[in-house]
């Protein structure tokens, strides 16, 4: 076991193997990935996590047919029954975050070694009216940030303000391709937004080309489901409109209240016919994309096993609006609220312990975390990433949906 910690933490010094779950980059901090490594190797949390995300604003201005909590779908707050139970069992139900609870939690993830933070969650961030403060505050700490956003409240002016406050990366929920399909997906938004949104986007493309600016760089995202499954290639067409530089397609999450938006064979056909174009699109102009993943997920999906390890415990927590860190983005296990305990305090806790351990014993036991959803989890990539990496020989063997040797 000694053996394997010590040549794993060489490996990942060398390679850097923890990928930011978001976006697929190597992170650089090779230090903190390798204790990060050390920790999940040795059953303990030596260190801050990978990356968190945080809900600055649990509220929202979009009501998407496939959101877990704002969605079309339903009446009321949760739209299905992890975030329904969530919301009416927590104590706190601040949908902003106060600001002095953001800047103790952000200074005390700092301290534990942590450079990544995201502005994402279940509500729109830009709603958050100290969001550039939030902003500009992580990049005094020298973190990296990004925000996800629908894009609807993204002007001109609010990216200037961003961007001068140093945010690292924008990633778009975009989720259409034509201007004339965007209320299909966020019903209750005028169609004429899509436009909106790309002529803004485009206006950062060029302020930063005047600027000189490299950031903040532009992803756009979107998930894929009956509604839009014939526009992927449009899709990737919006994105050069806009100047980004990354395109992620994902399948739409099927939950009760999402199965009837679930990907059927004909859009199967559909996609297939569309992503070599978004291929040839994307290596045309440098856009960076994932469609080798929306396969691998729809794949897991379909063999409805748990295939691996789950390392959130040590990579990738979730803070809510109301200062309630969860396990992951997914979980609504509570570990504790940083409006009464510092973020050092719910991450080192040694009463995590029994639930990470469950958790690395996920591919085997077959059984979710409670409160949360892992069988067909979006992480699972990532987290088979590392499995793979850190047990190179036992990850590849035990692969249990196709037995094959592939990294994901
Ligand atoms: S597998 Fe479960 S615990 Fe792990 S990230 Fe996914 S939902 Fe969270």
């Amino acid at each position: 076991m000694r053996n394997a910690i010590i040549s794993s933490i060489g490996n990942s010094i060398l390679v850097g193997v923890i990928h930011n779950h978001h976006k697929g980059k190597v992170i650089s901090d090779y230090w903190h990935s390798a204790k990060i490594m050390a920790g999940i190797l040795s059953g303990r949390v030596l260190t801050g996590p990978h990356s968190v995300q945080v809900s600055i604003a649990d509220a929202c201005n979009y009501r998407c047919v496939m959101c877990w909590e704002h969605s079309s779908e339903i009446e009321g707050r949760g739209a299905d029954d992890l975030a329904r139970t969530y919301h009416a069992g927590k104590k706190n139900k601040a949908a902003v975050m106060d600001f002095d609870v953001y800047d103790s939690f952000v200074r005390s993830l700092r301290k534990t070694g942590t450079r990544d933070i995201s502005f994402a969650g279940i509500g729109e961030p830009l709603l958050h009216k100290r969001i550039v403060e939030a902003v500009a505050l992580a990049k005094d700490l020298d973190m990296r940030v990004w925000i996800t956003t629908n894009g609807s409240l993204l002007t001109p002016e609010l990216m200037q303000e961003l961007a001068r406050a140093g945010l690292d990366d924008i990633n778009v929920s975009l989720n259409a391709g034509a201007s004339g399909e965007y209320s299909f997906v966020h019903v209750n938004q005028e169609n004429s937004r899509f436009d909106e949104i790309i002529e803004n986007l485009a206006w950062l493309r060029d302020y930063k080309r005047k600027q000189g600016l490299e950031t903040p760089r532009l992803t756009l995202s979107n998930v894929v489901c009956n509604l839009n499954s014939h526009r992927a290639f449009d899709m990737m067409k919006a994105a050069v409109a806009a100047g980004a530089g990354a395109v992620s397609y994902r399948p739409v999450d099927i939950y009760e209240q999402t199965a009837k938006y679930a990907l059927g064979a004909e859009d199967m056909k559909r996609l297939e016919g569309q992503f070599p174009l978004v291929a040839r699109l994307a290596r045309d102009r440098g856009i960076v994309t994932n469609i080798d993943s929306f396969y691998r997920l729809l794949e897991m999906r379909a063999g409805g096993a748990i295939p691996s390890p789950c390392f959130a415990g040590w990579l990738y927590p979730f803070v809510l609006a109301n200062g309630d860190v969860t396990y992951c983005c997914i979980s609504r296990q509570v570990l504790g609220n940083l409006g009464e305990r510092s973020f050092e305090s719910i991450w080192f806790d040694p009463s995590r312990r029994a639930m990470n351990a469950a958790a690395v014993k996920m591919h085997k036991t077959q059984q979710s975390l409670p409160k949360s959803r892992c069988r067909g989890c979006e992480q699972t990539l990532a987290n088979l990433r590392i499995y793979r990496y850190a047990w190179p020989r036992w990850g590849r063997k035990l692969h249990p949906l196709t037995g094959d040797s592939r990294r994901v």
